[in-house]
């Protein structure tokens, strides 16, 4: 890329003003530093994840829906924290200039910005294979971060939202790149739970969210807890869309491992039940209490109090 057709592809597609009003910025992108201050008695929350075509994503996927499920998946990682969305920065790799993916990937994130109050602060644009590496920075109280390392024996787990739609919605996609059934979007736009993760500040002993699948994230809280939990296959959520879609026998594998869904899962003392419930219903949103964080390490399930083995398959692992 010439370096004038450089500059002109960041300032139309990527220092719109739709992009960058969200939050203020002492400076914006178009220096070498954007300057960002961040409010007194909030810590900065900051992630990163890098998305590479052809294996988080399907390259002929609409090129909004690319730039949505990016930015959701990092907006995720907030929300798991309980920080609030402020800023983010976007790394794009690009094997040739497109206007027309261009504009379509610019329209998502405009979208995801306006929705999630998120303003783009700044990037690197390069010439090669499609990627796209997004870090995303938020504000939480200092002090009060939701961490993986706080269960304590007597919580109740948590998840919200559905298990298993995003691997349900995947296979429509692999179907229909640019299929919009309720299941495909879970995929490819799914909902980042920024407003339950704030709620849950002051309330959980801990919480993640579900990237690569309920066990293997569940397992990252008992471990770093030093706890262990019992899960009821019974209670596991699981939408009337993907089990319209799947066999039933395969509906459970897909909420325990299928990964992608990016709800919380988090764990409470149970004074908060009823709290927790009134939650749900203000908000519309299931949230369904899966198990039972134990003093005894592991991880173990039950269906309708009976012990049942643990899958071979736990989830998502890229090497
Ligand atoms: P430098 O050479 O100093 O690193 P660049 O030429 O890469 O700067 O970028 C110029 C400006 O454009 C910077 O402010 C940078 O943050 C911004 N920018 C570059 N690419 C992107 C992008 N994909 N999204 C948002 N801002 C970008
Ligand atoms: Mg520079």
């Amino acid at each position: 890329m010439s370096s004038t057709g450089e500059f002109d592809l960041i300032k139309r597609y990527f220092q719109r003003p739709q992009l960058q009003a969200p939050v203020p910025m002492a400076l914006g992108p178009g220096d070498d530093c954007a300057l960002l201050d961040i409010p007194i008695g909030q810590q900065l929350a900051i992630s990163a994840d890098t998305l590479v075509a052809g294996i988080h994503f399907l390259a002929d996927m609409p090129a909004a829906h690319i730039a949505q499920r990016c930015l959701a998946a990092n907006l995720s990682d907030l929300a798991a924290m309980g920080a609030k969305p402020a800023w983010f920065t976007l790394c794009l790799t690009l094997p040739d200039y497109n206007e027309d993916f261009l504009q379509g990937f610019s329209d998502g994130l405009v979208h995801m910005a306006q929705t999630y109050g998120i303003a783009l602060a700044g990037g690197d644009t390069t010439r090669g294979p499609l990627a796209i590496s997004i870090q995303v920075m938020g504000w939480v109280p200092t002090g009060q971060a939701l961490q993986r390392n706080g269960a304590q024996v007597g919580d109740d787990v948590y998840v919200s939202g559905y298990l298993g739609d995003a691997a349900g919605g995947l296979a429509c996609v692999h179907e229909d790149a640019a299929a919009t059934s309720y299941l495909a979007q879970r995929f490819f736009n799914p909902t980042p739970r920024l407003a339950l993760g704030q709620w849950l500040l002051g309330k959980a002993n801990s919480a993640i969210d579900v990237s690569d699948g309920l066990l293997q994230d569940l397992g990252h809280i008992i471990s770093q807890s030093q706890v262990g939990a019992t899960l009821s296959l019974e209670q596991l959520p699981i939408s009337k869309e993907l089990a319209a879609k799947v066999p039933a026998t395969e509906q459970e594998q897909l909420a325990l491992a299928g990964g992608e869904d990016f709800e919380l899962c988090f764990t409470l003392p149970r004074q908060w039940r009823p709290a927790i419930q009134d939650y749900a219903a203000l908000h519309d949103l299931p949230i369904s209490r899966i198990g039972q964080i134990e003093p005894t390490a592991g991880l173990r399930l039950e269906r309708d109090g009976q012990a049942i083995p643990m899958p071979d398959n736990l989830g998502w692992q890229h090497f």
